[in-house]
């Protein structure tokens, strides 16, 4: 089993990051068996597609290094490094969009959504992401891809070209009839939560929030943590004993949530030991939790994002591992396209 997963380099990292993303990395890491591997890589290329501040982007393939690292993905166990320095993503988007139908890709929603009324000014890169995303996992010969709704349709469309090359261009002379990709199958991430506002229990915790007491950020320190916990928006009901009773209290349910995936206990947990009791109560609970959930966490992050030495070995290292298991799948599809190439390529 290989697992390839890729997620956009983003900065200011917040509690909602970790516990709909980064987190479901460190689980699929800490489920993989003797012989199986995972490949996680900060997609730096798909940055930009569209429209960024270079300066901007480096310091967040940078952070979102850092925050993967302190959040507890290993780079001993799981390989870990930024597209940029892989250059065979590249290289395979190039051979593949020679297989790429212009029909599939005009189907890509995503594109619709993302490029909106501006289809004629969208870049060219926002057009043929898909076909990058398809070289980001065939290019490791993945097994499986885990895919959240959205991307289910860009996995398919990796699969019909990793397919439609097989059959065009596998099994020639020399290639003795070998399959150049495998089929990357999906599958279903573990469960994300999805933590909102602590200022709006209807809106998602975001970067983009204008106001900090709206999101715990991962580099928040303990007085920080505990001040947001404290002013963040409730009702003047006290907390039902069931999660039926949260029913119509986005605020509370969002602070119940957010206890019961921190602490790895279920609603109905939480509320049977606090239903019945005042925020006044809550509130201080939930901010221990966290502290002492992320306290390890933000110390290590905030270490290595200052620490650029440390960070460059991560992700060179990192790089170097996985270009060496991409090499043979990049010369076999070089070689069954015809490509000339010279040893030492
Ligand atoms: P933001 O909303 O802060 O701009 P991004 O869109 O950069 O965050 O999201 C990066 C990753 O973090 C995505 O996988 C996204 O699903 C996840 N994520 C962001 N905010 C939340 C949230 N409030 N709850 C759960 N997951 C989130």
């Amino acid at each position: 089993m290989r697992i390839v997963s890729g997620i956009q380099p983003t900065g200011n990292l917040h509690l909602g990051n970790y516990l709909g993303a980064i987190r479901n990395w460190v689980r699929m890491q800490d489920a993989m068996e003797e012989g199986s591997q995972c490949l996680f890589f900060l997609a730096d290329l798909h940055a930009i597609s569209m429209p960024h501040v270079p300066a901007d982007l480096n310091a967040a393939t940078l952070e979102m290094a850092a925050a993967l690292v302190a959040c507890g993905i290993d780079p001993e166990r799981s390989i870990l490094f930024n597209q940029a320095q892989v250059p065979a993503h590249s290289e395979l988007q190039w051979l593949l969009n020679g297989t790429a139908r212009m029909g599939w890709l005009n189907r890509m929603t995503q594109f619709k959504d993302k490029s909106g009324k501006n289809r004629e000014g969208a870049s060219a890169a926002l057009f043929t992401y898909p076909v990058l995303q398809a070289a980001d996992v065939l290019l490791y010969q993945a097994t499986h891809v885990p895919v959240g709704e959205d991307q289910k349709q860009h996995l398919e469309l990796a699969r019909d070209i990793a397919q439609k090359f097989n059959n065009d261009f596998g099994g020639q002379d020399g290639l003795a009839g070998e399959e150049i990709f495998t089929l990357p199958d999906p599958i279903i991430p573990p469960e994300a939560a999805r933590i909102m506002s602590l200022r709006d229990g209807t809106a998602k915790m975001s970067k983009s929030d204008p106001s900090e007491m709206s999101r715990i950020n991962l580099s928040d320190d303990a007085d920080t943590i505990m001040q947001k916990v404290r002013k963040a928006k409730t009702d003047p009901e006290p907390l039902p004993s069931e999660p039926a009773g949260l029913e119509g209290r986005p605020e509370a349910a969002n602070l119940v949530s957010i206890y019961a995936t921190m602490a790895g206990v279920s609603a109905e947990d939480v509320l049977r030991d606090f239903g019945g009791e005042g925020f006044g109560k809550f509130k201080p609970a939930l901010g221990n939790v966290l502290v002492e959930t992320l306290g390890p966490i933000s110390s290590r992050f905030t270490e290595l994002k200052a620490d650029r030495e440390e960070l460059d070995a991560i992700l060179a290292r990192g790089a170097l591992e996985a270009r060496e298991i991409a090499r043979p799948t990049l010369d076999a599809a070089y070689k069954a396209l015809g490509l000339v190439r010279g040893s030492g390529m």
